[in-house]
């Protein structure tokens, strides 16, 4: 036997063994799918499907906050549940390479620190809503995650980043499926970036948030948080990357 085959077998047995003692109890997920906008386009077999995804989630990863909060069960199913979204028809493997989740309270001030070409290192403060470290962990902002009045997601935000990452290079080019077609993706992404950076820079009102202008890893990004929170609208706007999304994700979110 392969070890990738003897890999599959070994862990498909671990995730029934742990989705026997702690799937997470149905009346709590209940209560949480209703308040997640990013999974409304499941059917009721892909909702069952995405509460063992995110019982699993919950059991491999660890949830640690910041600054003295609580956090309750309802909080935790709610994190596992969005962010075993983007991942439902990819398998959890996509996440492999991190761990933790880190949950502020509210937008939190990051330290960023960079050495430019010159070899000056530069130092910045930002508020943020979310991050995620090369190689360490996603943090998000709890306000961020409950008040999704907009077309924003932290979660999914900052999990794409992470499937963005698995080359190792974050630069809105994810490992895409062999089925897929590179060039098209390329050229999807490229006109469509292009002409949301000639918008934002000309001062136009955009459907699709403003931020995704500020780089190609953005740019993917923030179409992934609008694949699963406003679909119809980033179908509208830009058909071919919802249709690239489409492929990469493997899921139909679009109502037209
Ligand atoms: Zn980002």
């Amino acid at each position: 036997m392969g070890s990738k085959l003897l890999f599959s077998v070994w862990e498909n047995w671990r995730r029934r063994r742990v989705l026997r003692k702690h799937k997470i109890p149905a009346d709590l997920w209940a209560l949480t799918i209703k308040q997640v906008r990013a999974a409304s386009h499941l059917s009721v077999a892909d909702r069952e499907r995405l509460r063992n995804v995110a019982s699993l989630f919950l059991h491999d990863k660890y949830i640690e906050l910041a600054q003295g909060m609580e956090l309750t069960n309802a909080m935790r199913v709610r994190i596992a549940c969005e962010a075993a979204i983007p991942i439902l028809n990819l398998d959890l493997e996509h996440y492999h390479a991190w761990h933790t989740v880190i949950v502020y309270p509210a937008q939190f001030v990051s330290h960023e620190e960079f050495r430019d070409g010159a070899g000056v290192v530069h130092r910045h403060r930002s508020v943020r809503a979310g991050e995620a470290w090369h190689r360490g962990p996603v943090v998000i902002s709890w306000e961020d995650v409950i008040e999704n009045e907009d077309a924003n997601n932290v979660i999914i935000h900052e999990a794409a980043h992470k499937l963005d990452m698995l080359d190792g290079a974050m630069n809105g080019r994810p490992p895409i499926h062999r089925s897929m077609n590179q060039r098209e993706w390329t050229a999807a992404f490229s006109e469509a970036y292009a002409s949301h950076v000639a918008d934002v820079d000309a001062g136009r009102r955009t459907e699709i948030d403003a931020y995704a202008a500020k780089n190609p890893a953005e740019f993917f990004a923030v179409t992934s948080e609008a694949f699963f929170e406003i679909p119809d609208v980033l179908k509208r706007v830009w058909p071919v990357v919802y249709m690239q999304l489409s492929l990469y994700y493997r899921q139909q979110t679009a109502t037209m």
